[in-house]
């Protein structure tokens, strides 16, 4: 076994190496600089965790993150690896106490917040060390902060290049789980990146399960669906504004539900014990807006839903992407309709931003619209959207499991335009609807619009049809919502005057009659993550689990960091009955052997022999 092996195994108890992780860190611990382009939950720390260790002298990570440096902190910790970090959370007297560690040798890996490394006196304390026990590399995470076009720009990023220009022979590795192009060049550009070797994995997640539903009742179809799939799990509901998650998180703690809210109005105070209590418990869930998530490094966050759009692909795939670290399967959910068509499209036209800028949000939203209204897989159309090809169907995505159905909808489309453009292009869908079904509602009659030619001439459909109609007319682009008239549909001339004039034919997708959830059918999530044989595997299974919470509590340190779900999940499977037998489970370094392995056992002993 050569030496990164060694250390996979000894310290971080893990068999091999995952895709592209080997010759990632025989790069960097060979002295090489390196772009690493990687989906969240595909291992980036090791990458260079184990170069930090093996190289002589401290790995300096950099990273925008202070709430998860603790926690990196305590996981290296526990593996028996000597790390630290500095940030403006320790006093004085806490900050002086590390730096007198690292001066002294006695660090692998030391995390240090932007503005600190750039201080000069921390410059100043590298420029020490590196003559003396030496820099082994700075790993730059979260790289894609340079770059001013996403909503993570960290200004003091752009200042890293004096790391290569004062020290460089220390080998840089950059990190992100961006995946544009755009970005990947801006970080070369603006870190020097130039000669680093960039690899790139796949951004495909695939124990992710992807689903959207059409909106109706939104709140009710997301609780059909969490006490179907996860009632006791711990996840994320995306709200779009302070005032939804405020009202959602409220909805379902009168519910029952263990849930709390998030986002930038509240308190540091409060969303610090929010975010606290998330990280620390289980079958927890956050309501949050996208304030939420960057640097929640939880792995087992079963469920991401959202009940508003979000505002990219980019978006939906970042926040999605916070479920299922730990690579056990897990599910994002999406409920949208016509309304959140609208208010995005409205949020971007009367946006501050420039006439080119809302171009590109425009573009981006649509983007995300096509997403949604796809009949082809999940998978394959998000990894399209960034570039990627994806090896066949993944088979477990709505559309998948599921096919839709479309239908040739030439005529009820002529209908529904000709109706925008008969009432004067200023009204919004329910009185569009309420004109092709013939309603003489008091609204109807003030535009006198029981006389226009397409009055009840849609009597073959009811509301909820002409509804998935709008719906997908306003998403593929053939009406737009008018900010003047609030809301109000106008002819998108160049896409809806070919149907009208009855050049081209439209098929649209049949929307299910009505959303419920096939708990039976896509049920085998929970199944597959926590499938007991029989109730004594059950019961070792809550033992094991009340174990790992007993001691993350005397520690004062989240569950995940004593053992991942995965790990537990050996243990439940193999049973060991000694140390030997326990070692070889995935996720057991020599640390936690020694320090774990026994209690676990004992516990694995009184639950088996009660049988
Ligand atoms: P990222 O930073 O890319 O989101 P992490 O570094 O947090 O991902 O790793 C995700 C999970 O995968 C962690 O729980 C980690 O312990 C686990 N992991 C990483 N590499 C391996 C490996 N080679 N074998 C088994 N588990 C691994």
């Amino acid at each position: 076994m050569n030496q990164i092996h060694q250390v996979l195994r000894h310290v971080f108890g893990f068999d091999q190496f995952r895709g592209t992780q080997e010759s990632i860190v025989q790069h960097v611990v060979d002295g090489g600089d390196a772009l690493v382009l990687m989906p969240t939950g595909a291992g980036k720390s090791l990458c260079y965790q184990i170069p930090s260790i093996t190289r002589a002298g401290v790995g300096v990570i950099v990273s925008p993150l202070i709430a998860l440096m603790q926690n990196q902190v305590d996981a290296l910790t526990q593996l028996g690896v000597k790390a630290a970090f500095l940030n403006s959370s320790l006093d004085a007297q806490e900050s002086q106490l590390v730096t007198s560690r690292l001066l002294a040798g006695d660090l692998d890996l030391i995390y240090v917040a932007p503005e600190r490394l750039l201080s000069n006196s921390f410059l100043f304390t590298l420029d020490k060390l590196n003559a003396s026990s030496g820099i082994a590399l700075f790993a730059i995470d979260e790289a894609h902060c340079v770059s001013q076009w996403g909503h993570d720009f960290r200004p003091e990023y752009r200042q890293l290049t004096i790391l290569h220009e004062r020290f460089p022979n220390v080998p840089r590795i950059a990190l992100t789980a961006t995946a544009d192009a755009p970005t990947r060049a801006e970080i070369v550009e603006r870190l020097s990146l130039e000669s680093a070797k960039q690899f790139v994995s796949s951004f495909d997640r695939p124990n992710i399960r992807y689903r959207v539903l059409q909106k109706n009742s939104a709140k009710q179809q997301l609780e059909q669906f969490l006490e179907a799939e996860h009632s006791d799990d711990c996840g994320i509901i995306y709200c779009l504004s302070r005032r939804s998650v405020e009202d959602t998180a409220q909805w379902f703690v009168d519910r029952g539900w263990d849930a709390m809210p998030y986002h930038a109005g509240l308190s540091i105070e409060i969303r610090n014990a929010n975010q606290k209590r998330f990280l620390r418990e289980e079958g927890v869930i956050m309501v949050a807006t996208v304030a939420f998530g960057m640097g929640i490094d939880k792995p087992n966050v079963r469920f991401v839903a959202h009940l508003d759009l979000p505002k990219s692909m980019e978006g939906y795939y970042q926040e999605t992407g916070r479920a299922g670290r730990d690579g056990l399967p897990a599910n994002a959910w999406m409920a949208y309709g016509l309304g959140d068509v609208v208010n995005l499209r409205q949020m971007v036209d009367s946006g501050e931003a420039s006439e080119d800028r809302k171009r590109v949000e425009r573009q981006k939203l649509n983007a995300l619209l096509g997403y949604c209204e796809s009949i082809t897989c999940r998978h394959q159309g998000i990894l399209r959207y960034f570039g990627e090809a994806h090896p066949g169907k993944c088979n477990h995505c709505d559309n998948c499991l599921e096919p839709v159905a479309t239908w040739n909808a030439t005529q009820e489309v002529q209908k529904a335009l000709s109706c925008v453009y008969r009432t004067g292009q200023q009204f919004g869908v329910t009185h569009l609807i309420d004109v092709l079904l013939g309603k003489s509602t008091p609204r109807i009659q003030q535009y006198f619009h029981q006389s226009v030619s397409t009055f009840g001439i849609g009597q073959e459909l009811n509301q909820a049809q002409w509804s998935s109609i709008y719906r997908q007319l306003v998403a593929g682009g053939y009406l737009d919502a008018d900010i003047a008239s609030y809301g109000g549909l106008k002819l998108v001339s160049a896409m809806a005057l070919p149907i009208l004039r009855g050049e081209q034919e439209i098929w649209l997708r049949k929307d299910p009659a009505s959303v419920k959830t096939k708990a039976a059918k896509v049920g085998g999530v929970k199944a597959a993550v926590y499938s007991f044989t029989n109730a004594a595997e059950e019961t070792l299974w809550l033992a094991l689990k009340a174990k790992r919470t007993d001691l993350a509590r005397e520690q004062g340190v989240p569950p995940y960091v004593i053992f991942h779900d995965s790990t537990l999940q050996e243990i439940m499977k193999i049973a060991p009955r000694n140390l030997q037998e326990f070692s070889h489970i995935s996720g057991v370094g020599r640390a936690k052997l020694e320090r774990y392995g026994t209690q676990f056992i004992d516990v694995v002993e009184e639950i088996l022999s009660g049988d």
